[in-house]
């Protein structure tokens, strides 16, 4: 048998399930002739808008051999141990602890369960179930549960989110990531779609069989369980302490992501090693779904075919550098407060992608780590606090129309349609941020309406996105993933500054517990 691999087939849009008769082609064989096939990446590509197509990279065997192309390269068969089955090579006592049950600590918890440990899963937040409940009650009533909200609970911040699987390196971790999550039901195609999403209400159901997964490997569950400190002594870990009681622990995973700002305090309390990191923030844009797709696809494109259209957008480092962020297509706002008397936004949507309008994050790169270590979690909570004022104490959001934002002036006019759940405020956002961050989002607002025409005249800012990444770092040692002077601690995911999103953050799980070996004792 020969393989190969063709770098790019472009494929009508209808025959996206069909790839073979082309791919059949362009090897110059009948498609009996190919007889393997194995799609390795598949992305729209509308740089023409009358010729918008798949375009697919494909692994293929022949009988025969062709002839080699630019474009159709001999393979190499890969061969290799299953991850999961690797020798760890670093020894790791029998039981886990895992703080955060988000895609770091669910794949990091995971995985140490596949690989034979005890693993203790602490999740301060509720079920999927109850969460959801807990939701749908604080957007009726606005009584927020600070452990059981849209950041946090089973599936961590990646439960109420667009789900996109997109991840900036691709490695054997990624990849493992989305195995699992074909094999938690997810659709096959998301270990080679450029841009996969699944939604928030399909990842609940994964979610789901992904908790019976861990309860069948034998793994504990705790729900409810707040960790609030980590006992130190001696540069190694000791116990920790949830809920007011004491665990002797010997090993925690940390995997509490970039909300928990409670625990980053107790850690510095603790003496575990934190240092401050640039962040971001800024508004949440939303628009007319139509108007995104009429500029990505054109009039006539049949969205049924190529998904709502996704922008990503970034403005040049002299006007600010401002940048789209977590795009939701068909999406809605949601506000995404972990404390009474905050306000944050952020943006999800569910699997069909079918609302009416489109929403990002537009942010500002900020970096204030001159001014101390913590100076980046209290500027985005003073943030918070200001949002919360402005929105009339209830979980209503400033908002502003992008041209009145951009003008720097009141809206005369009622505020445009919008999803947030929980009201809007017309304000002036410049009176939110300080002149130079809302001058810096408003000249970026000037340069994408050039990318999108109608950005500014059909555009809203909802205030304030505040999380998006995290302002602080554990520090960790590269090699072993373990916090640099605290033996037995090992931070992940978001939280630990070392990752961004749903798929390297669960990567970065599999990562650690597949560097890991059972320590024998004597
Ligand atoms: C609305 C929204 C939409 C998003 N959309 C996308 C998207 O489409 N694609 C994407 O890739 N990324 C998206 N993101 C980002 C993504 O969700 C995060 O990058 C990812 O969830 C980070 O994973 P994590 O496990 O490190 O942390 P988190 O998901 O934040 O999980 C941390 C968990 O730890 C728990 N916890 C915190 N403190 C404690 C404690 N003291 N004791 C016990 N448990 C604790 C929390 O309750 C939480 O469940 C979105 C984020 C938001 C908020």
């Amino acid at each position: 048998m020969f393989r190969y691999r063709i770098l790019q087939l472009p494929v009508p849009l209808e025959e996206k399930e069909r790839p073979l008769p082309f791919l059949a082609r362009a090897a110059g064989l009948a498609p009996s002739g190919i007889k393997s096939w194995r799609p390795v990446r598949l992305s729209l590509d509308n740089r023409r808008e009358h010729r918008i197509c798949w375009v697919y990279q494909i692994d293929f065997e022949t009988a025969e051999r062709i002839e080699e192309t630019p474009n159709v390269v001999a393979r190499e068969e890969e061969e290799g141990t299953p991850l999961l089955e690797t020798p760890g090579t670093l020894d790791f006592p029998e039981e886990i602890h895992v703080v955060g049950a988000g895609p770091a600590g669910l794949w990091a918890a995971w995985t140490f369960a596949r690989r034979g440990y005890r693993v203790v899963l602490h999740e301060r937040g509720r079920a999927v179930e109850e969460r959801f409940r807990d939701i749908r009650r604080f957007l009726k009533s606005r009584e927020l549960d600070p452990e059981s909200n849209v950041l946090f609970g089973e599936g961590g911040a990646g439960l109420y989110s667009d789900g996109k699987l997109t991840s900036r390196t691709r490695n054997e971790f990624t990849a493992q990531v989305l195995d699992d999550l074909v094999s938690l039901g997810a659709p096959a195609d998301v270990r080679y779609l450029a841009k996969a999403h699944l939604g928030t209400d399909r990842l609940q159901i994964y979610l789901k069989t992904l908790r019976a997964k861990l309860l069948e490997l034998g793994a504990e569950i705790r729900f409810g369980s707040r960790v609030e400190e980590i006992d130190v002594r001696d540069g190694r870990v000791r116990a920790l302490r949830a809920n007011g009681k004491e665990i002797p622990a010997e090993c925690v995973v940390l995997a509490t992501g970039h909300s928990a700002r409670d625990v980053y305090r107790s850690l510095h309390r603790s003496g575990v090693r934190l240092e401050p990191k640039g962040f971001a923030l800024g508004v949440r844009a939303e628009h007319p779904q139509s108007l995104i797709d009429r500029r990505h696809f054109g009039a006539a494109a049949d969205l049924s075919l190529t998904g709502a259209a996704e922008y990503v957008l970034k403005a040049p480092a002299d006007r600010g550098g401002a940048y789209s962020f977590c795009m939701c297509p068909g999406g809605v706002l949601v506000p995404c407060s972990t404390a009474p008397g905050q306000l944050a936004t952020n943006g999800m949507s569910y699997s069909g992608r079918s609302g009416k309008f489109a929403n990002a994050g537009i942010v500002v790169p900020v970096d204030l780590s001159a001014q101390g270590l913590f100076a980046g979690v209290e500027f985005q909570e003073e943030l918070e606090a200001r949002a919360f004022e402005m929105g009339g104490r209830n979980f209503g959001a400033p908002a502003q129309s992008l041209a009145a934002f951009v003008a720097d002036r009141p809206d005369r006019r009622p505020l445009p349609e919008s999803t947030f759940p929980t009201g809007l405020v017309p304000a002036r956002l410049s009176e939110l941020f300080g002149r130079e961050i809302a001058g810096v989002l408003a000249a970026s607002f000037v340069f994408f309406d050039r990318k999108i025409p109608g950005f500014v005249d059909r555009g809203l800012a909802v205030a304030p996105e505040t999380r998006t990444s995290s302002p602080l770092r554990i520090l960790r040692d590269p090699g072993t993933l373990q916090a640099v002077g605290t033996e037995g601690l090992y931070p992940l995911g978001e939280g630990a500054g070392y990752a961004g999103g749903i798929v390297s953050s669960a990567a970065d799980g599999v990562r650690l517990a597949t560097l890991a070996r059972i320590r024998r004792r004597g």
